[in-house]
Formats: C-alpha cells, structure tokens, sequence
C-alpha cells in the first residue's frame, strides 16, 4: 500500500506537467500521443484552439478536482458474486507508477458492496470476460481524500471509460468471444457507455494484430494501460465501469476442468448475429445475399452464385494439399471455392466474402470464429488433425449449434498417421517435444488419441495439434456431401417461430362423486393471450395432476381446454392440478397457479 503512494507523490520536476495537466486537463488528449491515430482526436484538439474552450477546459479541470476532494470515490456494483460483478465509479483513480487502482475516502463516498476484507476474498471483480481467472481479477486500495495534497495533480479523463482486460488479444477467437462480444453487449447495459465511451485495456498488451476490430466498439481511440502512463501518475476517470458481463460467453478453456462448452448458456443466435450485423455496419459492409434481396432477384436463378470459403492458414497447422482440395470442392458442389487468410486478406475483406458464403470450411483454430459472419443455413466443416477428437475441442461447434444461429456444423478428422507432418523440433508452443525426455516423446509419438486434459501446456496436445494434414479427399466429400444435404433440406423448410406461450388464464377445476370408489374431475382453462396474435402450427397443453401427499405426478397432453379425468381419481382427496400451454412441442409455457381440487 505504501508503495503507491509514495509512487505518485508529486516531484518538483513535475510542476510544469502538473500546471499544463490543470489547464488543458479536461481535453487532456491533446498532448498525448495517441493524436496520431484517431480523426475524432484530431477533432478534439482543433477546439482547445478557441480560448474559451480553454477557460472552460480550466473550469472543467478545477470542478472536478473539487468533486474528487469533497466526495471522493464514489462505487455502485451490481451482482453478489464477484465472477458477476460489474461496478460504476465516480472518481475511480488509478497510480501509474505503483499500478493500483485508488478508491478516495470522504465523508461523501460510496462503497457498495461494502465487503470489508472479503474484497480480497478472491477480488472484488473479474476484469475480462473469462470467469475466476487469478490474472483477471480487479481490486482497489483505499486512501483518505486527504492524501491528495501529497500526491501528483491528478489527471483526469473525462470520458466515461470502460475498464476491463482484454485476455487473449493475439487469438481472433479470444478476441470475439471474451471481449468483443462481452464488451459490446455490456456497453448496452449502461446508456451512457455509448459511441463516445472509451475503452481503457488494463492487461497491459500492446495493440495487437486486432486492435482496429476493437475500435469498432466506440468512436473514440481505445487506451492501453502503457498510455496512461504516458498521461501521468495519478489518472482519475470522472466517470467509469469496471467488469464485463459474461452473459454471452459460451466457451470454458479449460482451465479447471476440460475445456468444453460452458454449463449455464444464456446466449442465443440472435444475439450473436444483432452483434455480426453491428460489427459489419461498422466496416461497411452489405451482406450479398441481403444487396440480392433488396434487388428483388434472390431465389433460385442465384444458386449458380453460390460458393465455398476455405480458411487457409499459411503458418501452423497447415493443409498441405489445399489446391488439390479446394478443385475437388469445385467439381463436386459445382460452385465457386475462395481462399482466404488473415495473413493475405484485412479482416474487412474476409467478413465480407464469409458473409456470403454457403460452406465455410478450415483446419480447427481461431480463424473459424468468422463463422459468426456466415448468413444462416450455411454448413461450418471443421477439419482436426491426426490423433485430435473433434468432440473434445468445440468453441466453433458449440456457435454453430446455439439456438437460433442456424449453421450446419460438421467435422472431419484425420484418421490416417501417414496424412499427418508433425513438428517434434519447433518450439514447445507450437508443439515441439524435442526438449522432454526421450521416453515421453516417444509415448507421445506412439499416442492415437490425446486424452482429455487441462489448459494450456500438455504437449501431447500441442504438439498433435500443430500437425500439418494431407487431407483425404474422399474421406472429407462423404462429410460435405451429408452437409450440403441437410442444408438444402434445412432450406426448403420455414423457419421456425421461437416465441413462448404465456400462461393459460382462468384455470378451473370441477369434481364429482359417483360411487364411493368412483370420481371425477374436470378441469378447463382459456388459451394464453399471446396465442391468437400467433400462427402456431401446433398449439397442445400439457396437465399435471398430484394426489396431495404424494411426490409424483401423472402428467398428460392435450389438445383441446377441458378434459374430464376419471381414471385414477379417487372419492374424497385434494388433488393439486397445474396447466400449461406448449407451441409445436417444444415451446413451453409458464404454469398457470395451481389448482386445488377436491373430490
Ligand atoms: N493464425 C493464422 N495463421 C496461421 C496460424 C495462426 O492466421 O498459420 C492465427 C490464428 O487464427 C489465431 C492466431 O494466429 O488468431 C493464433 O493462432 P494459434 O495457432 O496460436 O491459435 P488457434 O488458432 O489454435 O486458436
């Protein structure tokens, strides 16, 4: 704690920093470096020009100065759990120099949840989007708002940001799935986390290969925690959020338990394809099918512009005949076959040419998140190396599968060792085994299958899945051909209404005696209000009847809103009776309140 602040507390040689910060704070970006990136920025800088901007710019800064020393922090989070938590701040700081976020202690400030020490207990939040991970979490230290005086001039931002981790930032699939989409469904959660929020990276990477999909998320210049630096040793953020909501996550990597998908999905299709739709208004981009469509001319006449996308990757885990493979999907489908890979193409490019695709096929890897472009009905073939079994390893099968994203999901694997090259000299994070004991490489070389295990180093695993593959051709066309059959059936069929019955209204029950072991009861009940605003092709009702006292039911289905029971009911007994509506069988409705029925 010590260490903070005495990292932030002010030096001579820093007042003229300090005086400029004061003047100009409230535009701070003019004097930072990352002018250079951004129009907006640029935008920004023009009006410090205008001396009353300046004047203002100095109001501004001595406002929130006074704010920060009268109220101090101020925190507000949601969720109980820390794995849930997502925390709003005003006046959260942040010492460069000792890497600590800084909570200010007033007589104003607000601390809720107030956990005591339990905010240690692991942390007061997960600051990315991977759940419980000990590199992730978020926490603050505490000081009075007196230890101001002591301290830097703080520098204050005056954005709303949104703080979080970025986890994987290299790896296209950790960049949609444990940032892109978090971020961008939890910026709708807070109104004021809009188009002109900034987006502050505290992992401290670098940009990274994908930082301009990353600026797709708001329109002002995202800032990495080395910038901040750059900007002074005690930043205080006027307005912000830390914690990123894992509602639409559906992969676990297995870092406690095999990776696989994750236990409690709550994402769906639509949602996945509201954020696709989203990213690619953002680049620009049309779908064809969607231009064709608002043409007039989509139908069968554009069959004959159908075509497939092979993912190719140009340094690991190769496909060491890809011509060979792409002319047979040629002749065989009849249709057009691309290539693309983000080593050859911008990421813009290959979004456009995948959002029309009908067949996406690639080697398992990152690159196959892309499958989140493809329009629905098309077929995802994922092709895994020698001694991989595709239903250990499934991110892009779980996408593909979610409700609602309508993509047809197949896999492939090489079942022939003599297809398959391995690398036993690379590196050991690109499967290389050449630095484990003999015996150990040699087990790992006489291995069929690598057995489920933990992330993130099993070289057994790394090194298989590093292997480049000569595909088999005829092996992969039977796998295509059983795709293109469900998708052209999938096609001819109407999609298919996702909406739920509501409860059925008036539930009642009548009961009659006819001998003293004879009895009836008779229940009925009007149809849900939602139905009749509804085309349902089937619309059925589903009936539970419990003997008080018992633990089971009988329950039945029905097709009309009244029935008379007799079997198994009894003279003289409470039964406990509850209704509900199902659409086309699957769709199910609340139960209506239970009925107590006594005969
Ligand atoms: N990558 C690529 N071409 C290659 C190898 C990797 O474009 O030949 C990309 C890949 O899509 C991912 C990143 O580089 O975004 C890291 O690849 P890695 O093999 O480490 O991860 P994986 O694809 O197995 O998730």
């Amino acid at each position: 704690m010590h260490t903070s602040v005495v990292g932030c507390r002010m030096s001579l040689g820093l007042l003229f920093n300090g005086l400029l910060v004061s003047v100009v704070a409230a535009l701070l970006w003019e004097y930072s470096k990352l002018r250079e990136h951004a129009t907006v920025l640029e935008e920004e800088l023009h009006m410090t020009q205008k001396s009353q901007d300046l004047t203002k710019a100095h109001i501004d800064y001595h406002l929130a100065l006074q704010a920060l020393h009268e109220d101090g922090t101020r925190m507000v989070c949601s969720s109980k759990m820390h794995t849930d938590r997502i925390c709003s701040f005003d006046y959260l700081c942040y010492c460069t120099e000792a890497d600590e976020f800084v909570f200010f202690h007033s007589n104003s400030s607000i601390m809720l949840p107030n956990l005591g020490s339990r905010r240690f207990q692991p942390a007061l939040l997960d600051m990315s989007s991977v759940e419980d991970h000990n590199t992730q979490y978020f926490n603050f230290l505490e000081l009075p708002t007196a230890a101001l005086k002591f301290l830097s001039k703080p520098v204050f931002v005056p954005d709303v940001t949104f703080i979080f981790n970025r986890f994987n930032p290299d790896n296209l699939m950790h960049v949609f799935h444990d940032d892109l989409l978090p971020v961008f469904f939890t910026m709708k959660l807070y109104s004021d986390l809009d188009d002109r929020a900034r987006l502050v990276f505290m992992e401290g990477w670098g940009e990274g290969p994908h930082f301009d999909l990353y600026r797709l998320l708001s329109n002002k210049q995202p800032l990495l925690k080395q910038q901040l630096r750059d900007l002074g040793k005690l930043i205080c953020f006027t307005k912000s959020y830390v914690g990123v909501s894992k509602m639409t996550t559906w992969y676990q990597y297995g870092f406690v338990q095999p990776q696989g998908p994750k236990a409690n999905i709550l994402v769906s299709g639509n949602e996945i394809r509201q954020f696709s739709k989203a990213v690619m208004l953002k680049m620009n981009i049309t779908r064809i099918e969607e231009v064709e469509k608002d043409a007039g001319n989509a139908g069968d006449e554009n069959k004959k512009d159908e075509y497939i996308v092979v993912f190719s990757r140009l340094t690991t885990r190769l496909i060491l005949n890809e011509a060979e493979l792409m002319i047979a999907l040629a002749q065989e489908f009849q249709m057009k076959v691309f290539k693309v890979s983000l080593e050859e193409q911008s990421f813009p490019s290959i979004v456009q040419v995948i959002s029309g695709a009908s067949m996406l096929v690639s080697m398992h890897g990152a690159q196959l998140i892309t499958s989140l472009f493809l329009p629905r009905g098309a077929v995802v073939v994922e092709l895994f190396p020698f001694a991989i079994n595709p239903e250990h390893y499934v991110p892009y099968k779980t996408l593909a599968n979610l409700p609602g994203m309508d993509l047809h999901y197949f896999s492939w694997r090489n079942t022939k060792k003599e297809n398959t090259v391995g690398h036993p000299d690379r590196p050991w994070e690109q499967g290389g085994i050449a630095h484990l004991e003999k015996e150990e490489q040699e087990q790992i070389l006489a291995s069929q299958e690598v057995s489920r295990h933990l992330c993130c180093r099993n070289p057994e695993w790394l090194f298989r899945i590093y292997q480049d593959t000569l595909i088999d051709i005829p092996s992969l066309l039977v796998v295509l051909r059983e795709g293109m059959k469900t998708r052209l059936s999938f096609k001819k069929s109407k999609p298919v209404s996702k909406i739920h019955p509501g409860r059925v209204r008036q539930p009642q029950c009548q009961t009659s005696v006819q001998a003293t072991d004879k009895a009836q009861l008779t229940i009925s009940w009007k149809i849900p209000w939602n139905v009749k605003y509804l085309k349902v092709k089937e619309v059925k009702y589903e009936v539970w009847i419990q003997e008080q006292g018992e633990n089971t039911y009988m329950p039945y289905i029905l097709q009309q809103q009244n029935y008379t029971f007799s079997e198994n009911i009894k003279p003289f007994i409470t039964y406990m009776v509850w209704v509900r509506c199902i659409f086309n069988n699957n769709l199910l409705g609340p139960f209506a309140d239970v009925l107590v029925c006594r005969t």
